[in-house]
C-alpha cells in the first residue's frame, strides 16, 4: 500500500509571526483522512515550526538544501544543518528552483545524493513546461528529468524518495491538469520506474500531483489510481483550504 501524502509548500511567504498564526490555525483542524501531512516553511521558520508542530501529525520539511556538507557556500544550508533542527525531509527540484536559480538535473542529482547520504527523505519535483505539452513532448521531458537526476540510484534508495509531478503550466496559474492528464502522466512515471527498477519499486513509490490543487478539485484528482497525494502551493497558505485538501482522500 502506497503512502498518501499532502505537502504544503509555503514558498517565500510568512514571517515568524505569520508562520505562528498559520501553525495555530493548522493545529485547530481535524484530520479525517490517513494522509501523511507535511508543511514546508522558509528556512528561518523551520526550527520554530518543528518545535510548534512536533506534538501533532504534521511533518515540517525544507524547501531546498545545498549538496555540500559545509564550506564556502555563502547563503546556503546543508542536509546536516536541516537535520540539526529536526528536519528529515527536503523538497528538491521545484520548478521555481529550476527556473529562477538555474538548478539542472545534474545539480539535482548531487542534492539527492547528499540528502540520501544524510538519511533524509526527498520529495523530488519535476514537470514539463507548456511548450513541451503543446508539442506533445511532455513524456520525453518528464522521463529525462527523472532519469537524469535519479537513475544513478540503487533500487533501495527509492524507499526514501517521493515523486512530485508538477506541470509548470499549472503551478500558481489556477490552471490544473485534468484528473485524466494527471493520471496518464503518473502512469507513465510508474512505467518509467518499472522499466528501470521493476514493479516492486514502481508500485511502492508515492507520486504526488502539484499544480493549482484546491478544495474544489482535490477529491477528483486524488481519486485517480496512480495519484498518491498532492504538493500544494497557494492553497496551503490557508488552513481551511489545506485541511479540506488533506481530508479529500
Ligand atoms: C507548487 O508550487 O508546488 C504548487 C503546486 O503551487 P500551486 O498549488 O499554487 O499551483
Amino acid at each position: 500500500m502506497r503512502k498518501q501524502i499532502v505537502a504544503g509548500n509555503w514558498k517565500m511567504n510568512n514571517d515568524l509571526s505569520q508562520t505562528g498564526s498559520l501553525i495555530d490555525a493548522l493545529k485547530s483542524k481535524t484530520q479525517t483522512s490517513n494522509a501523511e501531512v507535511m508543511v514546508a516553511p522558509t528556512f528561518t521558520n523551520l526550527y520554530h515550526a518543528f518545535e510548534a508542530l512536533k506534538t501533532v501529525n504534521i511533518e515540517v520539511v525544507a524547501q531546498n538544501m545545498h549538496f555540500a556538507e559545509n564550506g564556502a557556500y555563502t547563503g546556503e544550508i546543508s542536509a546536516s544543518m536541516l537535520k540539526s533542527v529536526g528536519i528529515q525531509t527536503v523538497i528538491l527540484g521545484h520548478s521555481e528552483r529550476r527556473a529562477y536559480f538555474n538548478e539542472t538535473d545534474e545539480l539535482l542529482a548531487k542534492k539527492v545524493d547528499a540528502a540520501l547520504a544524510n538519511n533524509m527523505r526527498v520529495i523530488f519535483c519535476f514537470g514539463e513546461e507548456l511548450a513541451d505539452r503543446k508539442s506533445g513532448n511532455e513524456e520525453t521531458v518528464v522521463g529525462n528529468q527523472i532519469k537524469n537526476a535519479l537513475f544513478h540510484l540503487d533500487a533501495s534508495a527509492f524507499k526514501n524518495i517521493v515523486l512530485a509531478y508538477e506541470p509548470v503550466w499549472a503551478i500558481g496559474t489556477g490552471e490544473t491538469a485534468s484528473p485524466e492528464q494527471a493520471q496518464d502522466m503518473h502512469a507513465f512515471i510508474r512505467k518509467t520506474l518499472s522499466d528501470k527498477y521493476g514493479n516492486e519499486v514502481a508500485n511502492t513509490v508515492s507520486i504526488l500531483y502539484g499544480g493549482s490543487v484546491k478544495p474544489a478539485n482535490a477529491q477528483e484528482i486524488f481519486s485517480k489510481p496512480d495519484v498518491d497525494g498532492g504538493l500544494i502551493g497557494g492553497a496551503a497558505l490557508n488552513a481551511d483550504d489545506f485541511f479540506a485538501i488533506v481530508n479529500a482522500f
